[in-house]
Order: structure tokens, then C-alpha cells, then sequence
């Protein structure tokens, strides 16, 4: 994928913060629950904060490094972190908030000369800017990959840098939504890791599979670009720990993966697995969050979609609540995707997804039947694009209730999925995570980093 394609400005949920209330009151003002809980943190901390300094004097010869940051009133203050690369790289910002520069929850800090300006009651923008913060949402869904869930407090949002959510009220450590999206970002940071310092890859390759490292829009963008040609069906899958466990013992399945036009990342479990070796994924580009991108677009485009899967009346009921969502969306068809046994009905299927005009044809079979369904019969679609989509249909059709945002962005949507179908699903996590991590491991020791020098060019560059 060579185009770059720029990240979504304008996020799916914008707008979902209340308007603000309360009235409008100086930056720096009801700072002190901030400063009295980060010296706390400092003094009982000591001990950390002193072997965290001497791991860093010890690797690197210096105790910090540090970034000179925008604060409030055109002010900019120095943001200290440990050298190093142990754990705990962000810990003397504990002392920023102690001396009030920063808080603990706010917009990401910036170089300056950006500037964030609160809202007065009165509705005109107040004069000062608003205090950076130690925690955002935005840098919470950068751990796990979900960052296309946008949000006003996004780094290159409109909103950003204009009135947004960081009225002293929206920081005060007080509300109870900030100690969640607090405990939120440190449980996401464990599982899904600093980003920042590794490489990213554009592809990555995981027990013999070559995985896209794309973003969300640029997952869309290559679809909806590939939906407009007229070449044979351009396969696109979607892998996850199971989908790659089942690859290492099914030949069939792993050959369908490598010859698939665009795989790209379902789940935090790949993005643990490239964490294991020194990369980092773009985004979490799973199939369920990608779906109401790809209506959107297709919406737009006039790009008609064919639902194929799930029990009888499951796909026409996700394309009727995707129809209701998006109103210009085309929907060429939609079927059961009950096929297997009778050939009559497959080629009745087949002759109706080629005759519907249909562009892209989502096939929500479960891995890896529906990628065996689409090579068996690849030669006799017509239709530019093929999605293999898994249990999709049964989410928006409202079948079967979906994580909330919060629990995907601590990386648990697993978990959720597990509680929802224990019976079914307890060979797949309890035994299929560990068992993939264990192959990925393993995968590294015997074979070394799988990255190209190509790649890693461009990753540096
Ligand atoms: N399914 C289907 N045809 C079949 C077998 C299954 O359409 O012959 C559907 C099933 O109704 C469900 C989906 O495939 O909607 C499988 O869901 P699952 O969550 O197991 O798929 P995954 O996302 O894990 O691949």
C-alpha cells in the first residue's frame, strides 16, 4: 500500500463529549488535587523514581532526557522522562505535575508553538491555553490500536487545539470518568506497550503469514480503490491468534493467507506478538471496526455490497441497520451463509452476488471455511473484492452484543467474546492465546527477525 492516505479528521464519535456547562476559569486553577496526589506519588515513590534513575545513569550515562512542550499562556516548560529504556521512561512527570506544568489527565503534550484553547461560558474562547496532560483517550487508544476512534482530544484534531473537552472540569481528577480512563490507560500501556521507540514495519510476517501494517483509513482506502477496478476478486482477510494457530496445522488455510491480496491485523494479539519482536502495528485493523468505515466509504463512493453468512435473515438484518446508519449505502444482496451442502443453492448464491452489481462481497462464514468457500469458488465471481468477515454480521445485526469501547480499549474485547460463548470459545483463547504467543516466541529464536532491510528503511525513514 504506497498511497498515504490521511487519518480521519473527522472521527465516527466526535461529539460525543457534553457540551460545556460549567463556566469558564483560569488554566492552572484546581491544579491542587493534581499537585497534592503527585507529591504524594513522589515522596512514597521515592525509592522507585531513585533505582529507575540509576538503571537510566547505568544504561545510557545520563539520568533524563527532555522535550521543551507547549504549557498554558504561550508559556512552554521542559518534560522530563528517564533515559533508557526500562520501564517507567515517563515517571518524572510525576514532578511536572507536582510543580503544576502538567496534569494528570489533558491533551497530549505538543511542541510549542501549538496552543489548546479553553471555552469561556460565553461561548468565545477564552484566552489562555489549557494544561497538557499525563493521560488523554486519544494516547490510551494508541496502546491497543484504536486510534481511529478519533475523539476531541485527538493530537491533529480540528478540536485539539480549539474549544474541546479540557475545560478544568473535564481535567479535574475528581470525576470518576477520569480515574477510569487512568487505570484504563495503565492496564492498555501493560498489554499493548509503548509504540513510540520501535519499528514499524509496512508488513509483518508471523508464522509464515505476511500481515499488512496498515492503518484504518488506509485499510478502507485500499478497498474501496480495489472495489472500483475491474480486476478478478481481490481477496482481503483478516487474521487474529486463532486464525494464525489454525495456519501452522492446516497447509490449505496458511496457502490461502499467503496468497491473499491484503491481510491485515485483527486484534491485540498480533499486536502483542510484533510487540515480541520489536515492531509496532499501526492500528488494531479488525474487521468489526472496519465495517462501518467501509459502509461510510462505500456510501460515498456508491460502492454497492453484497452480505453473504450467518443464519437465515442475520445478513439481511446487519445490511437494514447499516442501511438505517447510512442512508446513501448501496446494498446489492444478502444471504444465509449456509452453502456447504447444497451445490444448487451455492451456484443460485453465486449467480445472484455476479448479476446484483456488487463491488464488494463480505463473507461472514468463520474462519477458515469462508476463505476455503471464496478459493473454491473465486473463478466464478465476478465481483472486484472479497471479504472474509467472520461473525460480523452476527454484531451489527444485533445479534450478539459487542464489547463496549472500554473494554477494547484496555485489549479485553477477547474476554468478552470468551463470557459470551465459553463452550465454543474456550479452545480458542484459554488455550489458543498462550499457545500463539509460545509459536511466535519460538518463531523469533529459530528463525531471527523476520523484517527486510527494505522495510526497515522505510520504517526509519
Ligand atoms: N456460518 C455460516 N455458514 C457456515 C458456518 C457458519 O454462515 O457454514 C456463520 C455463523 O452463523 C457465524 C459465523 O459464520 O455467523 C461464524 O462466526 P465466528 O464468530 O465463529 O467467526 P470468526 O469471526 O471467529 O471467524
Amino acid at each position: 500500500m504506497s498511497s498515504v492516505v490521511p487519518q480521519s479528521i473527522y472521527p465516527l464519535n466526535a461529539g460525543r463529549y457534553p457540551p460545556l456547562r460549567t463556566g469558564w476559569s483560569p488554566p492552572g486553577e484546581g491544579t491542587h488535587v493534581d499537585k497534592t496526589v503527585a507529591r504524594a506519588a513522589v515522596v512514597l515513590g521515592a525509592p522507585l523514581l531513585g533505582t529507575r534513575a540509576a538503571i537510566a545513569y547505568l544504561q545510557t550515562g545520563r539520568v533524563t532526557d527532555s522535550v521543551t512542550v507547549a504549557g498554558p499562556d504561550d508559556q512552554t516548560f521542559e518534560l522530563r522522562t528517564f533515559s533508557g529504556t526500562a520501564p517507567g521512561t515517563r515517571l518524572p512527570q510525576l514532578l511536572s505535575v507536582a510543580k503544576g506544568e502538567l496534569r494528570f489527565i489533558g491533551p497530549e503534550p505538543l511542541p510549542p508553538p501549538h496552543r489548546r484553547f479553553t471555552r469561556r461560558a460565553s461561548g468565545d474562547h477564552g484566552h489562555a491555553s489549557v494544561v497538557p496532560g499525563i493521560f488523554c483517550t486519544h494516547r490510551l487508544r494508541a496502546h491497543t490500536g484504536l486510534t481511529f476512534e478519533g475523539g476531541a482530544d485527538h493530537p491533529q484534531s480540528p478540536t485539539a487545539r480549539e474549544p474541546g473537552p479540557w475545560h478544568e472540569s473535564h481535567q479535574s481528577l475528581l470525576r470518576g470518568k477520569n480515574v477510569a480512563l487512568i487505570v484504563r490507560s495503565v492496564l492498555a500501556r501493560t498489554l499493548g506497550g509503548r509504540h513510540d521507540s520501535r519499528l514499524i514495519p509496512d508488513e509483518v510476517h508471523l508464522l509464515g503469514v505476511r500481515i499488512r501494517n496498515a492503518s484504518m483509513a488506509e485499510a478502507v482506502h485500499w478497498i474501496a480503490d480495489a472495489a472500483d477496478g475491474h480486476h478478478g476478486p481481490q481477496v482481503v482477510c483478516f487474521v487474529n491468534p486463532s486464525c494464525l494457530n489454525t495456519a501452522v496445522v492446516d497447509a490449505a488455510y496458511q496457502t490461502i493467507l499467503r496468497e491473499a491480496d491484503l491481510v491485515l491485523a485483527d486484534g491485540i494479539g498480533i499486536r502483542i506478538a510484533a510487540r515480541l519482536r520489536g515492531f509496532a502495528m499501526r492500528d488494531n485493523v479488525n474487521g468489526t471496526d472496519l465495517f462501518p468505515r467501509l459502509c461510510r466509504r462505500s456510501a460515498r463512493d456508491g460502492l454497492p455490497l453484497y452480505f453473504l453468512g450467518a443464519a437465515d435473515g442475520v445478513a439481511r438484518a446487519a445490511a437494514d441497520a447499516m442501511t438505517q446508519r447510512y442512508p446513501q449505502l448501496l446494498v446489492a444482496g444478502a444471504h444465509h451463509g449456509y452453502l456447504a451442502d447444497d451445490p444448487e443453492l451455492e451456484s443460485a448464491v453465486i449467480a445472484d452476488i455476479n448479476s446484483s452489481g456488487a463491488q464488494i462481497l463480505l463473507v461472514g462464514m468463520g474462519t477458515p471455511d469462508q476463505e476455503a468457500w471464496v478459493t473454491r469458488v473465486r473463478e466464478r465471481l465476478t465481483v472486484p473484492v472479497v471479504i472474509g468477515v467472520g461473525g460480523l454480521f452476527d454484531f451489527y445485526s444485533g445479534r450478539i452484543p459487542r464489547a463496549p469501547l472500554w473494554v477494547r480499549e484496555i485489549g479485553m474485547e477477547w474476554v468478552w467474546r470468551l463470557a459470551q460463548e465459553p463452550g465454543r470459545l474456550w479452545r480458542r483463547y484459554v488455550i489458543g492465546n498462550p499457545l500463539f504467543l509460545w509459536r511466535v516466541w519460538r518463531e523469533r529464536k529459530v528463525n531471527g527477525d523476520t523484517i527486510t532491510a527494505h522495510q526497515a528503511h522505510s520504517a526509519a525513514a
